[in-house]
């Protein structure tokens, strides 16, 4: 027999790992709908230009990181590496550019070819929100607001930091583009062969490299501040204000860009120092340019997306799984009477279990090993009196109840 394992880089998720996923999603799904925003659920696979339009030609996803094949009718799929080109996707589908703001949030897993590392896995999880129409600093604001108070009802807001950019307009851009190739050009004997390569299609994409060589050169490379257009300034110090009204604190830090090609004036990170070198738990920015790539009308857009893995990483603690009620019948005649009994609880809201097989002793140690709350006896006597034993197993106080009023007085 093949001893078989989970394929590199993907995990099962079982027991507190779950649950702490599970409260992750859920936290975020709950906060984002006081922001106004609904869940969509596209698929996990799409036609690969989905991705290879809109995320850039040269981006690290699209060259190094996608899960492209071709199904057994020739069509060219990709499963998604992330999840905004398939929202913006779905937004032209299904004819919604004309019905705009769409407030959209989204949970489910994502596929990239990635070298597995702690915090870095191949099928991983996000979730994201994207708030597609206005062209307004204040959706950014609200978009990054809602992040933040995602991290916050999760308890790990203290143990993260918003670092805020701009990567200003279309003409902005192009100055500071001209200002970086002429300083990594100078540098170009120190660079790495991956940086080398972007320096023709893609320079900004290098203040993103990982290499400890280019982060050296990186740190002295020009900023996009003394390039921005007066619009684009204004832009920023718009989305600074807001941030400074909704009382979210961040940082400035000139060196974000994102790793996708498609985004203008905002682009943040929450980052944190909990995780060793995964640390940008969330990531986000502006994407005007998208909604038309696929093939509709020009339309902006602002979102953020974050891994569940690394947020469920930074959980104090798991939430508690709740602790059920162990229906314990002694001897048959009892089993009727306990399997109406664990049914009516059940009925109620009440995560109840009962043993398939064993003596009163058994059934006890296994209600302990479950971590039940309570046990309900069922003895012979108690059957002929119509009542159940209900021992609460915190305290062991034990008390007779009518076994039509059982679920009641538990649930
Ligand atoms: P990184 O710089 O860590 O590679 P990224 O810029 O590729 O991140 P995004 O595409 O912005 O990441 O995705 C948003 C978030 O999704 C990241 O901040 C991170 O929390 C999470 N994420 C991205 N790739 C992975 C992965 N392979 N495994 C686990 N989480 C991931
Ligand atoms: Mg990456």
């Amino acid at each position: 027999m093949t001893d078989f394992q989970p394929a590199r880089g993907t995990r099962d998720l079982i027991g507190e790992e779950q649950r702490r996923f599970r409260h992750v999603v859920e936290t975020a799904r709950q906060v984002a709908a006081t922001y106004g925003f609904d869940e969509w659920a596209t698929p996990i696979f799409e036609d690969t230009r989905v991705f290879s339009r809109t995320m850039g030609e040269t981006s690290d996803v699209v060259t190094k990181e996608m899960y492209t094949f071709q199904d057994r009718g020739g069509e060219g799929l990709t499963l998604r590496p992330e999840g905004t080109a398939g929202v913006c996707r779905a937004l032209v589908s299904n004819g919604l550019t004309q019905s705009l703001p769409q407030k959209v949030f989204y949970a489910g897993p994502m596929f990239r070819y990635e070298r597995p590392q702690k915090g870095r896995y191949r099928q991983f999880h996000q979730i994201g929100l994207e708030l597609i129409g206005p062209a307004e600093p204040l959706a950014d604001a609200e978009v990054i607001a809602c992040g933040w108070h995602i991290l916050q009802a999760l308890g790990v807001a203290q143990d993260t930091v918003l670092e805020l950019n701009t990567l200003g307009d279309k003409e902005s851009r192009a100055a500071w583009r001209e200002a970086l190739v002429a300083y990594f050009t100078e540098h170009q004997a120190a660079l790495s062969q991956d940086s080398l390569a972007r320096l023709d299609r893609n320079p900004m994409r290098i203040l993103d490299s990982k290499d400890e060589g280019d982060r050296r050169i990186v740190a002295g490379a020009p900023t996009i501040g003394a390039h921005l257009t007066e619009a684009a300034a204004a832009f920023y110090d718009g989305l600074k204000a807001h941030l400074a009204r909704f009382g979210v604190p961040f940082v400035e830090n000139p060196k974000i860009v994102r790793g996708l090609d498609y985004y203008v004036h905002t682009a943040f990170e929450f980052v944190t120092t909990k995780l060793g070198s995964q640390g940008t738990v969330m990531g986000g920015g502006r994407y005007d340019g998208l909604v038309a790539e696929l093939g509709g009308p020009p339309t902006p857009a602002v979102g953020w997306a974050a891994g569940i893995e690394r947020l469920a990483m930074l959980l104090e603690a798991p939430p508690p799984s709740a602790a059920p009620v162990a229906v314990v019948p002694v001897g048959d005649a009892a089993e009727a009477a306990a399997l109406d009994v664990l049914q009516a609880l059940r009925a109620a809201g009440v995560r109840a279990e009962m043993a398939y097989r064993g003596n009163l002793r058994r059934r006890m140690e296994r209600a302990n090993r479950i971590g039940a709350r309570a046990a309900v006896i069922i003895g012979e006597d108690d059957l002929k009196a119509g009542v159940a034993q209900v021992k609460d197993l915190g305290s062991g106080a034990q008390d007779a109840v009518p076994l039509a009023e059982v679920a009641a007085r538990l649930a």
